[in-house]
């Protein structure tokens, strides 16, 4: 099979188009090519008047050898075809049953039902492993009522809410499936595959930019447990992890206290429990676990509407189906030294009250699969630094955002409504009395604020310098009528929890910290990766092997 990238074709191409480049490219007649499949579909938008579909195919030829030689003789420097990747999982070990069965057997434990979490659940479960997945919050359904509940009654559940519970914190969200981190071994589509089979759609096998939105994600998590459970894991929601058992001297793990008191034990145990699992966090360093402090990033949401995102980005294409709602990426350097950048950008979405913590206000998004909202909304966000800004401390991070999470509490009047500002009056350092012809989706409502009363002023400077930036980039993203929202603090880990070749912690064995809390991925799909590296660290020291290579 042959892997051919960078297939270029104008937008509105017949379908035989396909065939027929791939053809032209390896310079065959029509019969020599068996079959293809499309493997990745892109758009490339940079000129507006000339949008190109952009193609990676997998095909199989007659005398794939020769054709291949051929080709590298006619075009030797070029790599755009190549032998397919293997693309494949195997297992590290195939008689965990076995291993499982042995008197004495402590089947791992994993932290934490986020895609990090689930996806190492997953994986050991497969193996024969049994692993068992503590969750503090409550499974997705449960967990959907009570989210619902901050967003149109005002009321948080501390246990279960945007962050905490089943699925983790993306499950309200727009699902993007992407990511920018290296994947030689291909674990990325290993999570895609999975998520198809429990009824994500199939396009985010092809799509460049895939994403599920949360209705599919939740019935999608809810099919993964029904897997993992069918393969002899096991979950426990409401078992907050708040205490890990150490063997005194050599801090080996020996199991986890939850915070009824019940000891569970076991030599492994998997610690996935997201960006917000501030609690746990401080547990951790009470207990002696290695943390470092880790930059983050702050700032707020932007909304606009989607129109004038897609006629910024796509002129007379916008509409086009196979383009879809317009998505954006911006990067700004401030002249004060701070990189500014779009953060989860969410076409055709919502803004969604994200806090889990009583008395605090924080922005994220999401969509539905559909992605048919009225406004486009993203984090618009500033580099932050420990030791410059916050101590460089493993815990002090969460005290910076804490501040300015209540800091937005109070300036959105004490009730969960989040300050609000136009950025025509932000621009111009005036409050902002009133909004204007953009309808601010959060719920439970916004107040018309100076959003300057809760973020830092370098934040605020680096903001007012990047907005007329990204407006030459993106014609109408200073309009005066689009809103900010704040504050978006919860961007990503603000510690991470080192981890040495075998996983584990760097001073508590048996302690393997994994995913996004833990400062080991960002987003979905590289916490679930990262769930699937730390299933395989853990099988390999329950069978005696050695590290992966
Ligand atoms: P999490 O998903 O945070 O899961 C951690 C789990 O651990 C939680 O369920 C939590 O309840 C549980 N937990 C915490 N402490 C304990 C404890 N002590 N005991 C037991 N359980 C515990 N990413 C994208 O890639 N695409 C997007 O479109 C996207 N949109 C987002 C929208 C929103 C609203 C939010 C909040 C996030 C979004 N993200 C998105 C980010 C993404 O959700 C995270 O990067 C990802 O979920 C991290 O996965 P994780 O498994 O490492 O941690």
């Amino acid at each position: 099979m042959l892997r051919l990238t960078e297939l270029r074709l104008p937008l509105d191409h017949p379908p035989e188009a396909l065939e027929h480049a791939i053809c032209t490219r390896l310079a065959i007649a029509r019969d020599a090519l068996e079959h293809f499949s499309v493997y990745k579909r892109g758009h490339d938008a940079r000129r507006r008047s000339a949008i190109v579909l952009v193609y990676t195919v997998d095909c199989a030829v007659r005398d794939e050898a020769a054709v291949l030689a051929r080709y590298r003789q006619a075009h030797p420097r070029d790599t755009h075809v190549q032998i397919a990747p293997d693309m494949s999982w195997t297992a590290p070990l195939a008689h965990g049953a076995e291993l499982a069965a042995r008197p004495g057997y402590r089947r791992p434990i994993v932290v934490g039902a986020g895609p990090c979490g689930f996806m190492a659940a997953l994986m050991l479960a497969r193996m024969g492993l049994r692993p068992l997945l503590l969750e503090r919050g409550k499974a997705v359904r449960e967990r959907t009522v009570d989210t619902f509940a901050l967003w149109r009654r005002s009321v948080l559940t501390p246990e279960s809410n945007v962050q905490f519970g089943e699925g983790g914190a993306g499950t309200f969200s727009d699902g993007k499936l992407y990511s920018q981190v290296r994947d030689p071994r291909f674990l990325g589509r290993k999570v895609l595959e999975e998520f198809v089979k429990a009824g994500a759609p199939e396009d985010i096998l092809t799509l460049a930019h895939p994403h599920i939105g949360t209705f599919r994600l939740v019935s999608m998590v809810e099919h993964i447990r029904s897997e993992i459970e069918a393969a002899g894991g096991e979950y426990r929601f409401q078992s907050r992890v708040e205490g890990l058992l150490l063997e005194p001297g050599t801090r080996r793990v020996q199991g986890v206290r939850l915070a009824d008191g019940e000891v569970v034990e076991s030599g492994h145990v998997i610690l996935a429990v997201g960006h917000s699992a501030r609690d746990t966090f401080a547990m951790l360093n009470e207990q002696g676990v290695t943390m470092q402090a880790k930059p983050f990033s702050m700032g707020v949401r932007i909304e606009h509407p989607q129109s004038v995102i897609d006629t910024a980005q796509f002129g007379s294409a916008a509409g086009n189906s196979l383009l879809g709602a317009a998505e954006y990426r911006l990067v700004h350097h401030a002249a004060n030294g701070r990189g500014v950048y779009s953060f989860c950008m969410c076409p055709g979405g919502t803004v969604v009250a994200a806090t889990s913590e009583e008395g605090q206000v924080v922005t994220n998004g999401m969509s539905q699969y559909s992605r048919a909202e009225r406004n486009a909304n993203s984090g618009i966000v500033v580099e932050l630094r420990p030791g410059e800004d916050y101590p460089d401390d493993p815990l002090a991070g969460v005290a910076f955002q804490r501040h300015w999470e209540k800091q937005a509490f109070v300036a959105g009047g004490g009730d969960y409504r989040a300050p609000a500002q136009r950025v025509g009056d932000f621009l111009a350092g005036r409050p902002s009395v009133s909004l204007g012809d953009v309808v601010p989706s959060y719920r439970p409502g916004v107040t018309p604020t100076d959003l300057s009363t809760c973020l830092p002023d370098f934040v605020v400077e680096a903001l007012r310098e990047a907005l007329p930036h990204f407006d030459r980039k993106l014609k109408g993203y200073a309009m005066e009528d689009a809103v900010m929202t704040g504050v978006e603090t919860r961007t990503s880990s603000p510690l991470r929890i080192p981890r040495g070749e075998t996983g584990q912690s760097v001073n508590t064995p048996g302690l393997y910290p994994a995913g996004e809390g833990a400062g080991y991925a960002g987003g979905i799909l590289s916490a679930g990766m990262d769930g699937i590296r730390m299933a395989e660290a853990v099988a390999r020291d329950i069978a005696g092997l050695p590290p992966a290579p």
